[in-house]
């Protein structure tokens, strides 16, 4: 990898020609990091990407934004599309190759089989959004066979969506390694999302009391308390108390399995989902405590 000079990343729209020059890079002997995206980058995007040309020789992120995982009242039509801005912020790394099909060449009239994800699909985003993670897998495995990548990077800020492409890649014997990258936050704690341009001034400030709560839950769990119940009631008594007032869950889970967890264990995952004003975000954090707290 090599961060300067700038370099203007590749741009390509067509998945027969990208996987035929990652293959081609393969041949040679070259390692392909793939960074899939929706577009709209910011720096949690390009954290992976710096991950990616970090570790590999050749990046490829991909720019699509996937009609089939938004649900039918959900933004698809307004979520922002950035090709030209997001081509030039890549341009910091390289090799990049930016592949950006066509919606045409990903669903062609025709094309009818739906990946149907793992069971860690079902709850959360699972029951908030029920065909989101069908979605999700079915454009993320057309991906992996278009950019047949060595490594594939994606981020903890969709930590359910993480452990599906986990496990769809193990149980459908992809041989794309995936790695998982920290998330990215605002100096004031929110999560970096492409969604954050929806939110006005007094919805982002609401906004922070997401992070917030799980800052407070963490402090929580660090000082002791196995309450888990109780400390999903604190955070959402923090939203409400900010002016949030649909929270589709705020719960402790099990990192692998998902499920609710009435009492802390060793490591937990937190997980919120809340709607603020018209803008839906998430946001989690991982827990390790040792078992002698
Ligand atoms: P998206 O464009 O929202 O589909 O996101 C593309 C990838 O970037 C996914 O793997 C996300 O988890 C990851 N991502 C989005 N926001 C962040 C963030 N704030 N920090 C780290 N990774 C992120």
């Amino acid at each position: 990898m090599n961060n300067s000079p700038i370099q203007t990343p590749e741009l390509i729209h067509s998945p027969k020609e990208i996987r035929a020059k990652v293959v081609a890079a393969q041949k040679s002997g070259l390692t392909v990091g793939f960074v899939p995206t929706m577009g709209a980058l910011h720096e949690g995007h390009l954290s992976l990407a710096g991950r990616a040309a970090a570790e590999c020789d050749v990046t490829v992120v991909s720019i699509f934004v996937n009609p089939t995982q938004f649900g039918p009242s959900e933004d698809f039509s307004k979520y922002p599309r950035t090709l030209d801005s997001d081509i030039e912020l890549l341009s910091h790394y390289h090799p990049v190759w930016v592949f950006a099909p066509e919606a045409a060449d990903m669903y062609p009239p025709g094309m009818s089989t739906v990946v149907s994800p793992p069971r860690v699909s079902s709850p959360l985003e699972g029951v908030s959004r029920p065909t989101h993670f069908a979605g999700v897998a079915t454009v993320v495995l057309k991906l992996l066979n278009m950019v047949p990548a060595d490594i594939a990077y994606f981020g903890q800020k969709d930590y359910q969506q993480a452990c599906v492409i986990r496990q769809m890649v193990i149980d459908l014997d992809v041989a794309t390694r995936i790695a998982v990258c920290p998330i990215v936050r605002d100096d004031d704690g929110l999560a970096m999302s492409s969604r954050n341009r929806y939110l006005t001034p007094a919805e982002r400030t609401a906004a922070l009391s997401i992070s917030r709560s799980l800052r407070v839950a963490t402090e929580r769990l660090e000082a002791g308390d196995r309450d888990a119940e109780s400390i999903a009631a604190g955070m959402r008594a923090e939203m409400h108390a900010a002016g949030i007032r649909e929270i589709d869950y705020a719960i402790l889970a099990n990192p692998q399995t998902l499920e609710t967890l009435q009492t802390a264990t060793d490591t937990v995952v937190i997980l919120i989902a809340a709607r603020v004003g018209g803008t839906r975000l998430i946001d989690n954090c991982v827990v390790s405590l040792s078992p002698t707290e």
